[in-house]
């Protein structure tokens, strides 16, 4: 449901940089309910890569179609495209001043136009799924990072997402937080979600990709299943990146 095909991002210099390539003549391709799994040094490119398939970044050259919308030649209605990729964050984005509750309802009824009543059970019901329930009337300053993460990842898949986008999903957590959320994000693709995941966490990577991209100065150095990129990668550089840090 994802092509890319050799698309090319620099962002202007300033702030004391230099014009930098953080995409590099980089192509790859998603199936339906494939669980692609992005890693790399920072500063590779892996945000920037995963914020091209929501069209939260534009590319310079190349072309990329998700979910057979083309965001590249200028025509697509990114509105729509939006409302079939769920996005997750680091640093959760939930709206500050509205309950977990109300944060899983309002994008269904502002997006996706559901009467309330049904959004709001869609709503109870997800929070149900992903085990908060019980903090439905908290604001997210009254939610642990793990518990923020799970209202993040309810109102994503609020929308019914045809694609879950992950970026660095646990990063910001308390490591007691982490597997809780991995778990999540193993019974998503277990169920059949679609998902590109970017993320430190190797082991996950390992049991739940059914392929790994290795990236590196905006480019896509190696891509293999989980069991041959990790036993047995095949570019130097991959080896030295998997050595420094497993
Ligand atoms: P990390 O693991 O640290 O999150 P990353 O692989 O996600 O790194 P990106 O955030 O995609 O890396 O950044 C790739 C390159 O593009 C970096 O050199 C970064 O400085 C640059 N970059 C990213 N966003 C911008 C921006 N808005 N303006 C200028 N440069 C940017
Ligand atoms: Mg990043």
């Amino acid at each position: 449901i994802v092509v890319v095909d050799k698309i090319y991002k620099t962002f202007p210099p300033g702030h004391g940089r230099v014009a930098h390539r953080a995409l590099d003549d980089v192509s790859l391709t998603i199936a339906p309910g494939e669980v692609l799994v992005i890693i790399g040094p920072s500063g590779s490119g892996k945000s920037t890569l995963l914020r091209t398939l929501n069209a939260l970044e534009t590319v310079d050259e190349g072309g990329i179609t998700v979910n057979g919308i083309s965001l590249t030649d200028g025509r697509a209605d990114l509105n729509k495209m939006r409302a079939e990729v769920g996005m997750v964050f680091q640093n959760f984005n939930l709206f500050q001043h509205k309950t977990a509750l109300d944060n899983v309802v309002m994008p269904q009824t502002v997006v996706r136009r559901r009467p309330r009543e049904e959004a709001l059970a869609r709503a109870r019901a997800l929070l149900e799924q992903v085990g908060i329930a019980d903090r439905a009337s908290h604001y997210p300053s009254q939610l642990s990072g793990g518990q923020q993460q799970r209202v993040a990842i309810a109102r994503a898949l609020a929308m019914d997402p045809k694609l879950m986008l992950f970026d660095e999903a646990t990063s910001a957590l308390d490591p007691e937080m982490v597997g809780g959320i991995l778990d999540l994000m193993r019974r998503l693709a277990g169920a059949g979600m679609t998902m590109a995941v970017v993320t430190h966490e190797m082991g996950f990577a390992r049991e739940v990709a059914d392929r790994v991209i290795f990236m590196d100065q905006g480019r896509i150095v190696e891509e293999g299943v989980p069991d041959a990129l990790f036993s047995a990668p095949q570019q130097p550089r991959t080896r030295a990146f998997l050595d420094q840090i497993l």
